[in-house]
């Protein structure tokens, strides 16, 4: 039996069979690309920050969802769009440009953290951009990825801020720490530990160094009379005028405590201690705040103490504050409103005014001199008595002792004066009479001191003042050197 000839397979069907599974194979491979595609740009979504990718002419080719959003559209919107369609020229092109310079590099650059416009306002994002290469080599477009941080951004700032109100409370904190909370300037700690560290400089360069205690006279009875608040306010005053004659670093003034101030002279030697306290003490009493019930005066005043120390005599800021605080019960001692000087040992002043004793001491130079011998002399037997009668004042003498010394001094000055007038005159000196009149006020303040050096009311500032001030460095070293040439002439 002949086997049933096999049915030989249509060309046709194969082909469409063929036809049949290309077309299945395409149909699912299309399938897995949209599957892909739309995988893909679901992730693309879901990436919280704007994603581009754009050709190299500044015209999206895709965008995701929140850039999307971000311009109020929809994706299919932007796409082939330009970004010169959708944002100032200026601001398109810079972007533009950032683009090229990454394309040009051919490298990524990531993070770049820049404000963003938006429709709804200025954000920050930090944006890295990748630029694509085609496998020929070509830079086809760029891939971007801006992620929002403004709400970092807002909280870096609220830190910084937080930083810096924390700073201004500390600096705050370490100014209220060092000063007096009552009148506003510089408290015991400050005083403590600066003349700590003023004391070890001294004595390392070897300079001087003052201190001046004062005190605020019969305090107590200015309370009980005016009241404890009238007290307070007084303090400020006095606070506040101290602290404009002593303002420049590294001078200081502090409060001691209750009614006590300090000051602190770095580098300051007797003479230049001595001028400054006579300030201090004169600004007192300029604020005029009536005191009724003062030994001193009917308004307040201070007392103070001035040690002058070479740290290599006194062993510690210990010692200084011990010689101001003696100077300055013997100026409450004197009678109050009054500078007294230390004369314990250690306390000194600058090499030229002092001498063994530890005496202030006004010095004759021979750059003084006048070229006239009899001036010359009379001068500097003018330097003998005045320091003869600071000495004595100084020292506490009686009163009676430093008065015949003054009472020498100014018979001394008058007959120097009328000895001197002579000389002008006939040597013609333009201003001889303008001069004896200089020389007339002298005389009649020199016997004013003396009046109140009799009836115990003048300071050793006062007296020190009218000599190296109005004596020395006003009359005989400004105003007499005018007269020099005429003798020199002479001679
Ligand atoms: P002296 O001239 O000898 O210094 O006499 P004094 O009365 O000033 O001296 P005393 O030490 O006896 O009195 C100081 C007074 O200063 C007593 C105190 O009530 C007052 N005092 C101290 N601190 C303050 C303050 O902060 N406010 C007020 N209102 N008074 C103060
Ligand atoms: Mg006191
Ligand atoms: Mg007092």
């Amino acid at each position: 039996m002949k086997k049933p000839a096999q049915k030989k397979p249509d060309a046709s069907t194969g082909k469409a069979r063929g036809q049949k599974s290309t077309m299945a194979a395409l149909r699912s491979s299309e399938a897995k690309y949209r599957l892909l595609s739309s995988q893909l740009e679901a992730i693309i979504d879901a990436i919280p920050g704007l994603v581009f990718y754009k050709d190299d002419r500044n015209n999206f080719i895709r965008v995701n969802k929140y850039l999307a959003e971000a311009q109020k559209k929809r994706k299919e919107e932007l796409e082939g769009v330009s970004l010169y369609d959708l944002y100032p020229r200026e601001e398109a092109e810079l972007y533009y440009q950032d683009d090229l310079a990454v394309l040009a590099s051919g490298l990524p650059r990531l993070n770049i953290e820049e404000p963003w416009d938006t429709l709804d306002g200025t954000r920050w994002v930090t944006t890295s951009k990748i630029p694509l290469i085609g496998d020929d080599g070509r830079r086809v477009g760029i891939i971007g990825i801006s992620l929002d941080i403004t709400e970092r951004k807002q909280s870096d700032r609220l830190i910084q801020e937080l930083i810096q109100r924390l700073e201004k409370e500390k600096a705050h904190a370490q100014l209220n720490a060092l000063t007096d909370g009552l009148t506003g300037i510089l408290n015991r700690r400050y005083f403590d530990e600066t003349l700590k560290k003023e004391f070890s400089r001294a004595k390392r360069f070897g300079n001087s160094l003052t201190l001046i205690m004062m005190d605020i006279d019969n305090f107590k009875n200015f309370n009980d009379r005016y009241g404890h608040v009238s007290g307070d306010d007084c303090l400020r005053q006095v606070a506040t005028a101290l602290k404009i004659i002593i303002g420049r670093a590294p001078d200081f003034v502090a409060r001691y405590g209750g009614e006590e101030f300090a000051v602190v002279l770095p580098d300051t030697d007797l003479e230049g201690a001595v001028i400054v306290a006579e300030r201090l003490r004169k600004a007192v009493m300029a604020l005029g705040i009536p005191h009724d019930k003062s030994d001193a005066a009917a308004q307040v005043t201070i007392s103070l103490g001035i040690a002058t120390v070479f740290p290599e005599t006194v062993k510690s800021p210990e010692g200084i504050i011990e010689l101001a605080d003696k100077a300055l019960y013997r100026a409450k001692h004197n009678g109050r409103n009054r500078c007294e000087v230390a004369l314990e040992k250690g306390a000194s002043g600058d090499s030229g005014l002092r001498d063994t004793s530890g005496f202030v001491r006004l010095v004759w130079h021979s750059s003084d001199a006048s070229g006239n011998s009899l001036i010359d002399s009379q001068h500097r037997r003018l330097y003998t008595l005045a320091n003869k009668t600071l000495a004595t004042k100084l020292a506490g003498c009686e009163t009676s002792a430093c008065l015949s010394h003054m009472a020498e001094l100014v018979a001394e000055i008058e007959l120097h004066f009328k000895d001197e007038e002579k000389l002008l005159f006939s040597a013609r000196y333009p201003a001889a009479a303008e001069h004896r009149k200089i020389h007339a006020e002298l005389v009649l303040k020199a016997k004013h001191l003396m009046d109140r050096l009799a009836g115990d009311e003048l300071s050793v500032g006062d007296l020190f003042n009218f000599m190296a001030d109005d004596m020395i460095s006003r009359h005989m070293q400004i105003e007499d050197r005018k007269f020099y040439p005429y003798f020199r002439q002479e001679a």
